[in-house]
Formats: C-alpha cells, sequence, structure tokens
C-alpha cells in the first residue's frame, strides 16, 4: 500500500498547552507521593524530584511521538515526496523536525540534571527553587521552537488528508471536462469509485478499481492547457508522474464536449511533452461523430504516433478491448518502472 504516511502523525500541541498538560501530570504525581509515609525532611525533596521527572518526560515523550510517528520524508514514495515539496518543503519540513529532536533531547538532560540537583538540595526551599528553575528553562526551549511546532501543525494539517493510493498498476485518465471521463470510469470499475480529496483541486480526486489496476480521474488537473497553470498546479501535476504507469487521454470526436479535435490534440501533446509515462488515447463517443471526423482523428494520431481505441462509454461499445489494452500496457510499465 502506497498508504498515506502522514495519517499517523499525532496532533501537534503547541508550548501553552504541552507545558499545561506537564505540569497538570507533575502535580498529580506530586500528590502521589505527598501521601506516602516518608520522612518530613525527605518528602519535599522527594515530591520535587518527581515533578520535575514527570515534567521532563511528559514533555520529552510528546515531542518524540511527533518524531517517531512523522515519517522521514526521503525514505517516502516519490509522489509523496513531491507532496511534501509542493505543499510545505522538504528542506523546512526536516529542519522543523530536527527542532523537536533538540528540543527533546535537552529537556530530557535537563531533567536528569535537575532531579539530581534537587536530591542534592539542602532543604526543601533550595528544592522548590530548582524545580522552578527547571520548569523556566523548559518554558523557554518551548518557547524557542514555537514556531517549528506551528509549522509542523499547519504541515499536518496539509498532508493527513492526502489520498491513499495503492501500490499497483495505476491508470490516470486524462482528457477535456465533458469528454467523458468520469462515464467511462464508472463503466471501467462498475461504479466502484472513491471520491478523495486533493489539496489542489476542489473536485477532488476519484480513484476506482478495475481486477489489480487502480485507475484515478483528476478533475481539475488534467484537463486544461498545462502552460495556463501556475507553479504549485503545475508540480501538483507533475507530482502524478510517480503515480501513473499509464496515462489514458481521451477525445470527444463529437466536439459536443466544447473543445474542437484539434484542441484536444494540443492538450495530447502537452501531457506527452511533461509526461515520462506511455500514453494511450481512446477515441469516445463514436456513436455520436460522423466518419469524416473520426477519420480525420485517426489521421492525426497515427503521424504523432499516439496508439489508440475507438470507443463509446456511455453506450458501451469497444468497452472489453478496451479494458485488455489498459491492463496490458498499465501492467507492462509498472513492470519496468520497478525493475528499474
Ligand atoms: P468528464 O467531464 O470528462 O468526466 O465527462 P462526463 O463523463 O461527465 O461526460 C460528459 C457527458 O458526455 C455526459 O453527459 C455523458 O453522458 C456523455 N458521454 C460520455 N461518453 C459518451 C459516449 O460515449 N457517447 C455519448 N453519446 N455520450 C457520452
Amino acid at each position: 500500500m502506497r498508504e498515506n504516511p502522514f495519517k499517523k502523525m499525532p496532533t501537534i500541541l503547541m508550548p501553552d498547552e504541552l507545558m499545561d498538560k506537564a505540569l497538570r501530570r507533575g502535580e498529580k504525581v506530586a500528590e502521589e507521593f505527598r501521601k506516602k509515609e516518608v520522612p518530613r525532611c525527605l518528602k519535599a525533596k522527594i515530591v520535587e524530584e518527581n515533578k520535575v521527572r514527570t515534567i521532563a518526560s511528559v514533555v520529552a515523550d510528546n515531542l518524540n511521538k511527533v518524531i517517531d510517528k512523522t515519517p522521514p520524508v526521503r525514505k517516502l514514495p516519490k509522489f509523496y515526496q513531491e507532496m511534501v515539496e509542493v505543499l510545505v518543503g522538504i528542506d523546512e519540513f526536516k529542519k522543523c523536525m530536527g527542532a523537536f529532536k533538540w528540543a527533546s533531547d535537552l529537556v530530557r538532560k535537563l531533567g536528569n540534571e535537575y532531579a539530581k540537583k534537587i536530591r542534592r538540595a539542602k532543604n526543601p526551599q533550595e528544592a522548590a527553587k530548582l524545580r522552578k528553575e527547571f520548569v523556566g528553562r523548559v518554558k523557554s526551549i518551548l518557547k524557542q521552537i514555537h514556531p517549528e511546532m506551528a509549522f509542523i501543525a499547519v504541515a499536518r494539517e496539509k498532508l493527513k488528508d492526502l489520498p491513499t493510493f495503492k501500490d499497483t498498476p495505476t491508470v490516470v485518465i486524462a482528457g477535456y471536462p465533458n469528454v467523458g471521463k468520469s462515464t467511462l470510469l464508472k463503466k471501467l470499475t462498475g461504479a466502484d469509485v472513491e471520491i478523495n480529496s486533493y489539496p489542489f483541486t476542489t473536485k477532488g480526486i476519484n480513484v476506482g478499481h478495475m481486477g489489480e489496476i487502480q485507475i484515478i480521474d483528476t478533475p481539475g488537473l488534467l484537463d486544461r492547457p498545462l502552460h495556463e497553470r501556475n507553479d504549485i498546479e503545475l508540480q501538483a501535476i507533475l507530482a502524478l508522474n510517480y503515480l501513473a504507469d499509464l496515462i489514458l487521454f481521451l477525445i470527444d470526436t463529437s466536439e459536443f464536449c466544447g473543445y474542437t479535435i484539434d484542441e484536444q490534440i494540443k492538450l495530447l501533446k502537452e501531457i506527452k511533452e511533461l509526461f515520462k509515462i506511455p500514453i494511450f488515447v481512446a477515441i469516445n463517443k463514436i456513436d455520436l461523430a460522423d466518419e469524416e471526423k473520426i477519420k480525420y482523428l485517426e489521421e492525426e494520431l497515427k503521424k504523432l504516433g499516439f496508439d489508440y481505441i475507438k470507443i463509446s462509454a456511455d453506450k458501451e461499445i469497444n468497452l472489453d478491448n478496451l479494458k485488455r489494452e489498459i491492463k496490458k500496457r498499465a501492467l507492462e510499465s509498472y513492470k519496468n518502472k520497478h525493475s528499474n
């Protein structure tokens, strides 16, 4: 599974919240120790020492949990690495995770140091003073990494809802709006289609399965000229390179979609320029289009060297052959990708 690796990231507490949590736990533990039968002269020191140890471990454990549950970016599948880069920036993300580690290690170390100092304290007043000093230092460490904590909290919000994709041969459907992409996706998958959110398009991303083949329709992404896109959109589109093993490009030969055949071919050429994966063309709506248009399109595709098939998604013409072609081509491309 290319399971969204950010799903397991815990909620990020801000300095005040984390400090409150640690102090509350410290108080609770102290309460337990106050009840114990210990000579009065020792009790105060034991209480303070345990407060310090508890506060240190709550803070350090919390920061560590974030580190443990956050996947190391460089080890992620390339698609998710691209997502981190586009949505938050890999360098900044790593730098901020480094701050969590620094703070966690330092709080743990200070906790040990202060616990020892408190044990050697001459009287309860000194023990209390050392505990207060420790709390002050932890607060200031957390304050220092406040920007990094805020950054990671925002990054988590952006990353945790990315879709989960299966590690299996994957087809991405492209083509202008209304050419029949969602109709085809439903027909190919028996309407087993899940709508996932995708941060770059309000329309979400539709994922369906045809046996072991995963088929993705990306409304709003691969459905208009790429040169009109801004950098972020373009990067989000190019990330599909890492996800897809085959692009299925749909052309509406009837032109009822509102785009001419030439316009559609232009988009096809643009996609070919930008993607490194095989493209297969489906000439759709052959039930509506006249012979001449189909012939013209076929000639153009041959000239450009594209493999194609003629179908009607809506009238279910030639879909079995299309399924066979998709399966064969996606599997082959998937194997090639994974053998490199
Ligand atoms: P999308 O925007 O590319 O996802 O396009 P849709 O799947 O929503 O299709 C747009 C319109 O074209 C819908 O009204 C479909 O019913 C219709 N349509 C799709 N494929 C065919 C086809 O092969 N023949 C005919 N006649 N209509 C089709």
